[in-house]
């Protein structure tokens, strides 16, 4: 056997190990007939051409399927490919944060890029200009997984990010979310409406489609036109029309939504107001007998109101149409395995006590959980496992309609807001710690970066 042959062999067996992993993260039904080793049975992106005569060829494929799956399996959101001056870094997103996965020699920056350019069918002797397109990975002949690329050009060579979306995933319901019953009556009283826009607002990363979909999901789907305009397409929702905006087509978002007014839509999702235009036709749709659900990038609840101001909408039609506003911001959960019970440091409880002593009755003496940062094979030793939603609702009552109409300043809205039982978004979270969802550690490391 030549090393070739050795090599490959490995290669292939290596590959095999890997996608029985994937296999069984994906809760394949027991019916499904497990695939046989025959690497010619295997229709999918992780074979590899065994009588290439190109070893590097080889292995670089197999580098980058190495380097996909195990994404997946650490439940990762995106893949980061980064060249800097000396190294090619491989980072990925989990849970919201950074995790290093690999570090290559800089010498293999360019091949790794054209192969992922080859995936995603963008063009590999264009290095000026960012590229992006959505790749089908298939994993297997039944199994398969969406990857966005978006390459862009860095003084060390190309970086590429790899967002991995679960298209097969359904959203979590509404209770999964950890929505407490203060937010969840409001949530509910204003489902129930006939028309009126509901807003999802966050500063960073954080979920927010997840939010959306849950509550879309509340509508019955088959008595309803539910449709959607995104980008991407994360979760489906059976009979809710999602249609993927193409930014490559030169049709913007506002037409697409104008064209998706004339389709008798009842509730509507709209990805993004990014301007003026989509914020105008979104507003008359919300006070036209259509529910618009949409998101804007704003820093809080209170917040979004000026941003709306700002995008020349008249606080009249702010007023009539805006129903919520749902601000939110993801926290990493404790691992449910080796988290640990402590009682807190006088600091800690009078921290905790400072901000929500309304809510706690026995407030001399409580436990919380922290970390523990011993080995944990569940959470692969990040003490963290999964995420946990933070919100502060602003409901539209009558009171802060009438401080919009004054245009009074922010604080105003918010002393107004609070008054109407708005709670802030760091209660929320602390009521959280309380409830050990999370470590006060996690809470005041977001709040302060
Ligand atoms: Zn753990």
């Amino acid at each position: 056997m030549s090393l070739k042959d050795i090599l490959n062999k490995w290669v292939i067996n290596k590959v095999w190990i890997n996608y029985k992993n994937v296999n069984d993260l994906f809760n394949i039904p027991s019916s499904t007939p497990s695939p046989t080793i025959k690497k010619s049975n295997i229709d999918s992106d992780l074979n590899i051409n065994p009588n290439s005569n190109n070893l590097d060829e080889t292995f670089i494929i197999w580098y980058i399927n190495d380097i996909i799956l195990n994404a997946m399996q650490l439940d990762a959101s995106d893949i980061h490919i980064e060249p800097t001056e000396n190294i090619l870094k491989v980072r990925f997103r989990v849970d919201w944060n950074f995790i290093k996965y690999k570090e290559f020699p800089k010498t293999d920056k360019e091949s790794f890029i054209a192969r992922i350019k080859i995936m995603a069918y963008l063009r590999i002797d264009e290095h000026r200009l960012p590229q992006d397109w959505k790749i089908n990975y298939k994993l297997f002949a039944w199994k398969s997984s969406d990857l966005r690329v978006s390459i862009i050009p860095t003084i060390y060579w190309e970086k590429c990010v790899i967002r991995i979306l679960k298209k097969d995933s359904k959203p979590p319901q509404l209770k999964e979310l950890w929505i407490q019953p203060y937010n969840m009556v409001k949530i509910k009283k204003h489902i129930r409406d006939s028309y009126g826009m509901i807003l999802a607002v966050w500063p960073t990363w954080s979920g927010k489609s997840t939010t959306l979909f849950s509550l879309l999901s509340q509508f019955n789907a088959e008595e309803n036109n539910i449709s959607t305009l995104e980008d991407p397409v994360e979760y489906r929702i059976p009979w809710v029309n999602h249609t993927q905006i193409n930014p490559a087509i030169n049709f913007s978002f506002a037409n697409w939504l104008r064209s998706l007014l004339r389709q008798d839509p009842d509730i509507i999702m709209v990805w993004e107001i990014r301007d003026e235009e989509t914020a105008k036709l979104a507003v008359e749709a919300s006070i036209t007998w259509h529910i618009v659900f949409s998101t804007l990038h704003t820093n809080s609840a209170v917040h979004t109101i000026q941003r709306l101001v700002n995008l020349w909408i008249d606080p009249l039609l702010i007023t009539s149409s805006l129903r919520i506003i749902v601000s939110q911001r993801l926290w990493r959960r404790l691992c449910p395995i080796c988290k640990e019970k402590y009682t807190p440091d006088s600091w800690k409880k009078q921290y905790i006590l400072w901000k929500i002593w309304k809510y706690i009755k026995n407030k001399d003496n409580f436990s919380l959980y922290r970390a523990n940062e011993n080995w944990c094979d569940k959470c692969n030793n990040t003490w963290y496992k999964w995420r946990v939603w933070f919100f502060e609702l602003l409901e539209i009552t009558d009171s802060i309609e009438e401080l919009i109409l004054k245009q009074v300043n922010k604080n105003d809205i918010e002393k107004q807001a609070i008054k109407d039982w708005m709670f802030p978004i760091l209660e929320d979270a602390l009521i959280k710690v309380f409830l050990w969802e999370t470590s006060i550690e996690e809470v005041l490391y977001v709040i302060w970066n």
